[in-house]
């Protein structure tokens, strides 16, 4: 069998969020959309969403890419 794949991408709790969209502005690969979804595609778990996030609203997940 082969290794599964993980990796880091943020994910948003709604009921924390106050939509200041900061995570918006601060995502370098732009993965956050004006919805406030994660791109699981695009985000690399960087973490700078989350370390900006004046709510602690986001928090890196692990998940499987395989
Ligand atoms: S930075 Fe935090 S509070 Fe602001 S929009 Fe993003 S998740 Fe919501
Ligand atoms: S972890 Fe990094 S790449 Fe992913 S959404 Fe947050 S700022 Fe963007």
């Amino acid at each position: 069998m082969m290794g599964r794949k993980k990796k880091n991408i943020a994910e948003i709790d709604p009921d924390s969020c106050m939509h200041c969209f900061e995570c918006i502005d601060i995502c370098p690969l732009n993965a956050i959309n004006d919805d406030l979804a994660v791109d699981g595609s695009l985000c690399d778990g960087c973490g700078k969403c989350e370390e900006n996030c004046p709510s602690v609203a986001i928090e890196l997940v692990e998940i499987d890419t395989t």
